[in-house]
């Protein structure tokens, strides 16, 4: 699944560049709830990693994705 921000495309359940279990591949660094229609959200509730606190970095663009909408940070 691919989100578009505004400075590109982010791969979901790409890996972090500061995952916290590089090699591991069981877990995902974001951790996807709910769908696309406008619930979907990433946070670090599931089976994740130390990095970030379910932010995302994205060029430019660091923020959040919470109910179908980025917020920038
Ligand atoms: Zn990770």
């Amino acid at each position: 699944m691919i989100c578009v921000t505004p400075d590109g495309d982010w791969y979901i359940d790409s890996r972090t560049r500061n995952c916290g279990s590089p090699n591991d591949s069981k877990h995902r660094c974001w951790v996807r709830h709910g769908t696309e229609g406008g619930t979907l959200r990433v946070d670090k509730n599931g089976l994740t990693c130390s990095a970030d606190a379910g932010s995302l970095q994205c060029g430019d663009f660091h923020g959040f994705l919470h109910n179908g909408e980025l917020y920038s940070c």
